[in-house]
């Protein structure tokens, strides 16, 4: 069919059903007759097209609804758009995260160990937005709690009176306990009971043994629960409870004190170990494992932890001396090996001090340079030769380190010292003096031609294109000039070469200078 037809079928559906021709209607219509027709139009797949990127339950609602024209799924989506308001929901979101927050502080402080621990725990992952798994994993530690909580011990109680327990102060009132209680001066049942449950409140719980001062009076009460009754006794009832309590604190701070003992011994061992070995890092894996393990298990047991730490100890112990005794079998090769360093290290340090080469530029250095002048000195006291030193010094070399990296500046230095070597003569000596600074001995030279040679440097050098990782840097050289002859020694020859470089900086750089 064309879409001529389409256009006509459409109209006359419209018709049919009594529809006006409006371009929403008529576009459903139309759709419908392609869609007959087996005619794939464009724009009639849009409803389709969008109904695909929504989420499955938004689709499922849109096939309820029955929603095929555009206008329809604007509409819906308009209406669920109008529903959502989504600060509100995080509005009632905080809300409820803090009042969970609240109650479970309140359980936190309620005296059941387990419960406060759960809720501890609870606070600190609520606290960092939990994942839905997390939650999970909390609600189902918090139904194991209370499958398994035990109330039986207020049963326990119910004997002494009514027992409410949906409020614990109210089951203390029950208890009757003031003092015109006829069942408690009677003494009997009631009275022995509670001097039974007193009592156990004397053991300690973590001291292993009770005090004799404990024991007396734990068998003072039970042969004569009547005493109970009598004031006197309670002061005896308040210390004793104190005793029990500076026992268990003494326990606690003895098994500290033995595992720091241990802890200590374990260090040393540890130390000891590393730097004895390099064989040994297997089982230093293991004893950090065990380590690792001892830290889980430290918040359970002190007796068990400290049980662990002495295997640990011991292991460690029977290690150390295997490695000791390893260590002495190999002390001849050991002994042998640190002569031959030692004696490598002081070849170096004769080789080091004997050099005479520079070792970035690989000009002469230094002590080279002194040799030499000595040398040009001796020979001009001796024969009169005169002989000429230029200082060169760079100029701003700080700021080429400071600009390009200490890297490009020795680069520099290298590709000065090439120009350098290669603008001088055999019988020239160029050498590195310091840092930036280098020197040039010229025999046979006086100041003039001193000045010659150190200006042809100087222009080679402002010609020279330094090149690092692609960066050109601008680079420029200064310098001082003198002859031996208009001085007295070397050593004022030299000052006044470096008199003169210090004219040639402050005369604006890029020259050299020397005394006319
Ligand atoms: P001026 O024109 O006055 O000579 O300026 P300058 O920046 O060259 O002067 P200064 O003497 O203050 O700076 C010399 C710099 O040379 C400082 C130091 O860090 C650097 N330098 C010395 N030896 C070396 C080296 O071997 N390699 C590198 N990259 N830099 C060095
Ligand atoms: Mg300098
Ligand atoms: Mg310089």
């Amino acid at each position: 069919m064309t879409v001529q037809g389409i256009i006509k079928k459409a109209i006359k559906r419209l018709e049919a059903e009594g529809q006006i021709l409006t371009p929403d209607f008529y576009l459903e219509a139309f759709c419908k007759e392609a869609k007959i027709a087996g005619m794939i139009v464009e724009d009639c797949q849009h409803v389709e097209k969008f109904t695909k990127t929504l989420n499955k339950e938004f689709q499922k609602e849109l096939t309820q609804y029955r929603i095929s024209s555009m206008s329809e799924l604007t509409r819906f989506i308009i209406a669920k758009l109008n529903r959502t308001n989504s600060s509100k929901c995080a509005e009632i979101l905080d809300a409820q995260t803090i009042l969970i927050k609240r109650v479970f502080q309140v359980i936190e402080v309620l005296h059941n160990r387990e419960a406060s621990e759960l809720s501890r725990k609870s606070i600190d992952l609520i606290s960092n937005s939990p994942s839905a798994a997390q939650l999970e994993q909390l609600r189902q530690l918090w139904v194991n709690f209370f499958t398994t909580y035990d109330d039986t011990f207020l049963e326990d109680l119910k004997v002494f009176g009514k027992i409410d327990s949906k409020d614990l102060q109210n089951s203390v009132k029950n208890l009757n306990l003031s003092e015109n209680n006829s069942s408690m001066k009677s003494g009997g049942n009631n009275l022995k009971r509670i001097a039974s449950l007193l009592i156990s409140s004397f053991v300690p719980s973590i001291a292993s043994s009770v005090n004799d001062k404990i024991a007396s009076l734990s068998r003072k009460i039970m042969e004569n629960p009547l005493l109970l009754d009598n004031v006197s006794i309670e002061r005896e009832i308040k210390n004793t409870i104190l005793l029990r309590i500076a026992l268990d604190k003494k326990t606690v701070n003895d098994m500290v004190k033995s595992l720091d003992g241990v802890l200590d011994k374990l260090s040393v061992r540890l130390i000891d170990m590393i730097e004895s070995s390099d064989s040994s890092n297997a089982d230093i894996q293991k004893i950090k494992k065990e380590l690792e393990a001892y830290n889980e298990d430290a918040n359970k047991s002190f007796q068990f932890a400290h049980k662990k730490l002495y295997t640990i100890a011991v292991a460690l112990e029977q290690n150390t001396q295997l490695l000791s005794s390893d260590l002495k079998n190999h002390n001849g090769e050991i002994e042998l090996l640190s002569q031959k360093i030692r004696k490598l290290e002081n070849e170096l340090e004769t080789t080091r001090k004997e050099s005479k080469e520079d070792f970035l530029t690989k000009l002469y250095n230094k002590r080279a340079l002194d040799e030499l002048m000595a040398i040009k000195e001796a020979e001009y006291e001796r024969y009169g030769h005169n002989y000429s030193v230029v200082m060169f010094d760079i100029d701003f070399f700080k700021a080429v380190n400071d600009n390009f990296g200490h890297d490009a500046g020795d680069a520099v230095l290298s590709a000065f010292a090439k120009i350098l070597k290669r603008d001088s003569r055999s019988v020239d000596i160029v050498g590195r003096f310091g840092g930036e600074e280098f020197l040039a001995i010229l025999s046979e030279t006086d100041t003039d031609g001193g000045f010659v040679f150190a200006e042809k440097v100087r222009r080679n050098v402002q010609k020279a294109r330094f090149m690092y990782k692609g960066d050109r840097i601008e680079v420029t050289v200064s310098g001082g000039i003198s002859d031996r002859k208009k001085h007295t020694s070397l050593q004022a020859t030299l000052n006044s070469a470096d008199e003169y470089l210090y004219v040639a900086k402050h005369s604006g750089r890029n020259q050299m200078a020397y005394k006319k």
